[in-house]
């Protein structure tokens, strides 16, 4: 997901396209559909993050922004109580939502509304209990998105993002570059940590998310796809640049994961 729907996002916030219906960004959606998490994570990963968080009843309110169709905010309802509310700034993705709640008897207390985190949120000033956004922060940043939100939580609420994240202090030029190109905002833990900090958060725990979250859970089940949507779209230029973004961030991932990953950030509004 990540790189093509920043660099379209950024297009649109720039005037480039009017509106997210001059680019055929159905195609998009509709490889995405097809699988369950459009960003490196796994279930295992969501319930770690989970368990740093202590302060969840049935009458808490939660957040899950960027949620796509979903997987993780499943994960959560099963593991956490409380009413859960999806935001994603695309319909097919939020109907899907829909669907996998009601398909696991969820929907009495978790629902995907259509929303984007670029704007003020539909929520009352100190009214969340937890802010929840896995691989998809980047949308407006880390920085932003950690001083945006903040107000919308309440004394003591919990913030948890997962982040793409340098995890070494040097690295090799090619990524540093690929990187600066499409997400000048990765930066070190520790840098990551203090922007949580300065932003007015405690910091409670980060961990890295194991190499099965991008293998496993995010690269294998694309891969099952992308032959039968190749085939179905032959010819298609959209689709060849698609694809072949999609494996640039694969075969970049193999060669260079020691230095670069996804992290999950919590933190506790102080
Ligand atoms: N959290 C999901 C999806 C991550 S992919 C997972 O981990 O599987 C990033 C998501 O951000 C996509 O679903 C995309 O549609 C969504 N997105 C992009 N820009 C957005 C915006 N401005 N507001 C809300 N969601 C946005």
């Amino acid at each position: 997901m990540f790189l093509q729907v920043r660099a379209i996002y950024i297009k649109i916030m720039s005037n480039e396209y009017k509106d997210i219906h001059e680019f055929d960004f159905s195609l998009i959606c509709e490889y995405f559909s097809n699988v369950e998490r459009q960003g490196p994570g796994s279930p295992e990963a969501t319930i770690k993050a989970l368990g740093f968080i202590n302060n969840l009843t049935p009458r808490s309110r939660i957040v899950d922004l960027g949620c796509g169709t979903g997987g993780q905010t499943m994960t959560l309802a099963q593991n956490a109580p409380g009413e859960i509310t999806g935001i994603d700034l695309f319909p097919d993705f939020i109907s899907i939502f829909n669907r996998n709640a009601r398909m696991l008897d969820l929907s009495n207390r978790v629902k995907g509304i259509i929303g984007s985190m670029a704007e003020a949120l539909p929520f009352e000033q100190e009214s969340l209990d937890l802010i929840w956004s896995e691989g998809a922060i980047y949308n407006i940043g880390f920085e932003r998105g950690m001083n945006e939100w903040r107000q919308y939580l309440k004394k003591n609420g919990y913030i948890a993002v997962s982040e793409v994240s340098w995890l070494t202090n040097k690295r090799p030029g090619k990524i540093h570059d690929f990187w600066m190109e499409h997400y000048p905002e990765i930066d070190t833990i520790s840098n990551k940590v203090a922007q949580m900090q300065n932003a007015g958060y405690v910091p409670v725990a980060t961990f890295v998310l194991p190499e099965n979250c991008w293998t496993e859970h995010y690269f294998a089940p694309c891969d099952k796809i992308q032959e039968a949507f190749i085939e179905k779209h032959a010819g298609n230029p959209t689709v060849r640049d698609f694809i072949a973004g999609q494996r640039q961030e694969r075969e970049l991932f193999h060669k260079y994961k020691e230095f670069y990953g996804y992290v999950f950030y919590i933190g506790k509004k102080i």
